[in-house]
């Protein structure tokens, strides 16, 4: 068997990578210069709800393994490096944002506390404006979304994958309904299994089958920000603006409804220390409705589908599963809730 993966965003490069793994011959397609050329490269990339939340559909069933994938892949993989930072996000999602309580616990998952706002300050000391009160996650985490994409890319190399950036052009190519690989402008790549892993690409790399996915593009906004190493410790989250340091000195951080100004300015107001703006892009997120689709898009399974939202956080576990069924033909259990169509 061979496989084709289009897309060399941090989710196709794990499901490369886990293939390679597998000594599965695989070939990565990438219509961009380089690895995390979409939407990944504009991810504020946290590793979030690991201790419950929202997880819409199937991807409910994939959060018991995220951190431990996580975990496996930095042990794995030189250059993949796991920030465990925990999170702090307000307001809490019951009553005022009135000093903490423990008796909020009982309504929140095993995991996550309320904590006071002198608790607050003790792990974020920079804080000037801290809430009243904070749901607490100590189990969150975060990454560099490029490097770990560039690093799944290399290891997946190194076990033997090819990787074809630039690729323009790329189409399904199908014989008898059957698709037989991938043609690009720079020639053919024929597989067994074609991997759409496009992001928003997706919709218009299936629709030569017949297929309308319901996957939309929703767009956000990343902010690059230079800081003294250190003014934000955890992931942050309020209602003005989410920040995080993705590494020494460097902060991302997003906002959802101001203008960029605005929520600087915010920032610049609630953390003690100065920073510099590096850049502001706005990524468009790959959003299937209802959850991730995960699983064959032709029934003779010569097409197969990963796209997600949060795929930041699920890329491990799910390029795990999508090598595992691939590489044995046994339908992974917990991707069940994922499949297209929905049953
Ligand atoms: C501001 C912001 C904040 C976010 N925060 C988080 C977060 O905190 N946690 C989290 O888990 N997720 C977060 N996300 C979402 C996350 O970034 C995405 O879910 C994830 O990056 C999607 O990865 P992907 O590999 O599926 O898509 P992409 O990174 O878009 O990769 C798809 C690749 O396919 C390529 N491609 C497309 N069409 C073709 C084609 N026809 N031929 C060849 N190549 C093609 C593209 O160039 C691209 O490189 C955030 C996103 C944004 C914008």
């Amino acid at each position: 068997m061979t496989v084709v993966v289009v897309g060399a965003g941090i989710l196709g490069a794990s499901v490369a990578y886990h293939l390679a793994c597998r000594d599965v011959p695989v070939t990565l397609v990438e219509r961009g210069p380089g690895p995390a050329a979409g939407v990944t490269a504009d991810s504020f990339a946290w590793i979030g709800g690991t201790a419950g939340g929202e997880w819409p559909g199937g991807a409910g069933d994939l959060r018991h393994a995220v951190l431990a994938d996580w975990r496996r892949l930095e042990r794995e993989v030189p250059g993949v490096a796991v920030r465990r930072t925990g999170s702090l996000t307000w307001p809490v999602p019951y009553g005022p944002d009135g000093p903490a309580d423990r008796r909020f616990d009982n309504r929140l998952p095993e995991g996550r506390h309320t904590i006071g706002r002198a608790a607050i300050q003790t792990l974020e000391p920079r804080f000037r404006t801290p809430p009243g009160a904070a749901v607490h996650t100590p189990s969150d985490a975060g990454v560099d979304p490029v490097a770990v994409t560039a690093a799944l890319v290399r290891a997946a190399r190194a076990r033997g994958a090819r990787v074809g950036y630039g690729a323009a052009d790329t189409v399904l190519r199908t014989d008898n309904g059957r698709v037989t690989g991938v043609g690009t402008a720079a020639g053919f790549h024929p597989a067994s299994v074609v991997v759409l892993a496009a992001g928003t690409g997706v919709t218009e790399l299936a629709a030569p089958l017949g297929v309308g996915l319901p996957v939309t593009g929703s767009p956000a906004r990343l902010l690059r920000l230079a800081a003294p190493p250190g003014l934000v410790r955890s992931v942050v989250a309020g209602p003005d603006f989410e920040v995080r340091e993705v590494s020494e000195g460097r902060l991302l951080l997003t906002h959802p409804t101001a203008d960029d100004e605005t929520a600087v300015a915010r920032f610049r107001s609630a953390f003690d220390g100065e920073c510099r703006v590096l850049g502001s892009r706005v990524g468009v997120r790959p959003v299937p409705e209802g959850g991730p689709l995960i699983g064959p898009l032709t029934p003779d399974g010569s097409a197969y589908l990963a796209v997600a939202h949060s795929a930041v956080t699920l890329a491990p576990t799910v390029g795990r599963l999508v090598a595992a069924e691939l590489a044995t033909g046994q339908a992974a259990p917990e991707l069940n809730r994922c499949r297209f169509p929905r049953t």
